[in-house]
């Protein structure tokens, strides 16, 4: 018989209780998953605070390249996940697209040593490796203006793989010129050549939903991530990384009316009256609302017999060098 959600809850916490497992969720989670970990925040707050977890077992409620961030940063840990859910994004390059951009740069006369790669967190550990090894590094939505500041300084031309949106942004904000592969643009005319990756999510919010909402209620703030097309951002009143979403929103005056363009589940709990969805279509991220009650206690059980599922692995070289791209975002 299907146990109701009371009953997962319950079994779930018995189990935490009995095993030595850390309950990591993302701020995207579903809200019934969400309550039952013991460490929240974005992917790289998880990352972060996991490496200091005396648990042997992560349980990682959240998509793949984040869970991989844990095992990367402290491979000794043992890293499972409920369910093994992809960022739509994250899949949107590989190893291979990576080369390829690599290629078509060089085609138009930038040589490899003039090449600095910068990977947005959201992607996976082959990308992220081959970014270290190239001498790159990771960059959050919260950290990506700092990092490119300082790669510019080194005087090459900046690839800012996966997020067109994030690179295209955070160059406006900076003055900079950019273009993204396969679209106009001769990349030895600008300072950052962007991959044509998206998230399906961020993609959901338009201007119109914008000029609605601030014709409905006048003196509405709009406050977006940088993941929305740079026409939402530049319309926006404010522009942040889920963290600074997170603090921006909850630091208004109870009666200031805000519409947010996020995902959906972490805009919801955020503030009970006048926090406004951007978007007539609920802007629901489909892998992150994959991990259900269930997945999770089946995965506690799984450790409890012996027999974890959904381990997270990563060979030697492509940890080695993953690690290296993120330590050098973190050393800034
Ligand atoms: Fe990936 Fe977008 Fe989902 Fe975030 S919201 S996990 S970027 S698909």
């Amino acid at each position: 018989m299907k146990l109701t959600n009371e009953e997962l809850k319950q079994k779930i916490i018995e189990l935490k209780n009995r095993l030595s497992v850390t309950v990591v969720a993302h701020f995207y989670q579903r809200d019934e998953v969400f309550e039952m970990a013991d460490i929240t925040g974005d992917s790289l707050e998880l990352a972060m605070k996991t490496k200091d977890d005396n648990a042997e077992f992560v349980v990682f409620c959240g998509v793949a390249f984040m869970g991989q961030s844990v095992k990367v940063l402290s491979p000794h840990k043992r890293v499972v996940m409920p369910k093994a859910a992809c960022c739509a994004m994250a899949r949107m390059i590989d190893g291979i697209y990576f080369d390829n951009s690599i290629k078509f740069l060089e085609e138009r006369g930038i040589t490899k040593e003039n090449i600095l790669p910068i990977t947005y967190i959201n992607s996976n550990a082959d990308v992220k490796a081959k970014v270290g090894e190239m001498g790159g590094l990771v960059c959050t939505s919260s950290n990506a203006k700092k990092i490119i500041t300082t790669a510019l300084g080194e005087g090459k031309k900046i690839l800012f793989v996966p997020d067109r949106c994030l690179g295209q942004n955070i160059a406006n904000q900076m003055g900079l010129k950019s273009m993204v592969i396969g679209h106009e643009g001769n990349p030895s005319e600008v300072d950052i050549i962007c991959y044509d990756g998206f998230c399906s999510v961020h993609q959901l919010f338009s201007v119109d939903d914008i000029n609605f909402y601030r014709k409905k209620y006048p003196g509405i703030l709009i406050a977006t991530h940088p993941e929305c097309d740079p026409a939402i951002c530049d319309a926006s009143d404010f522009v942040g990384s889920t963290s600074q979403l997170i603090k921006f929103i909850q630091e208004l005056p109870a009666e200031q009316k805000v519409a947010v363009g996020t995902e959906f589940n972490m805009v919801n709990r955020l503030r009970p009256k006048n926090t406004y969805i951007l978007s007539s279509t609920k802007p629901e991220c489909p892998t992150m609302n994959e991990t259900t009650l269930e997945d999770l206690y089946l995965t506690l059980k799984s450790i409890d017999d012996g027999k974890p599922i959904n381990e997270i692995e990563v060979d030697e070289t492509t940890q080695k060098w993953a690690k290296i791209a993120l330590e050098r975002m973190l050393a800034l």
